[in-house]
């Protein structure tokens, strides 16, 4: 795991922690990053600009194979 992938949460002596992160989460096991903990994927209660709804995500993937698609199609033509 890279140095990035650091907790980051403040600690009580204004740093920041610098333990590794809990796989697939943000912040480590102490600093919210327990199993359970946050919210589930795809949840919509706090829905602003529906960039990550479920619908958004997969118009994007989609939209990423079209180009796929294409720039293969072009490299043969060439
Ligand atoms: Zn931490």
């Amino acid at each position: 795991m890279p140095d990035s992938q650091r907790c980051g949460a403040k600690t009580r002596k204004g740093g920041s922690c610098r333990s590794p992160t809990v796989h697939g989460k943000r912040r480590r096991r102490m600093h919210g990053g327990a199993a359970g903990s946050g919210a589930p994927k795809e949840n919509e209660n706090a829905l602003k600009d529906g960039l990550f709804t479920k619908e958004a995500i997969e118009a994007r993937k989609h939209l990423r194979e079209l180009l796929q698609q294409s720039r293969r199609l072009l490299q043969k033509i060439q």
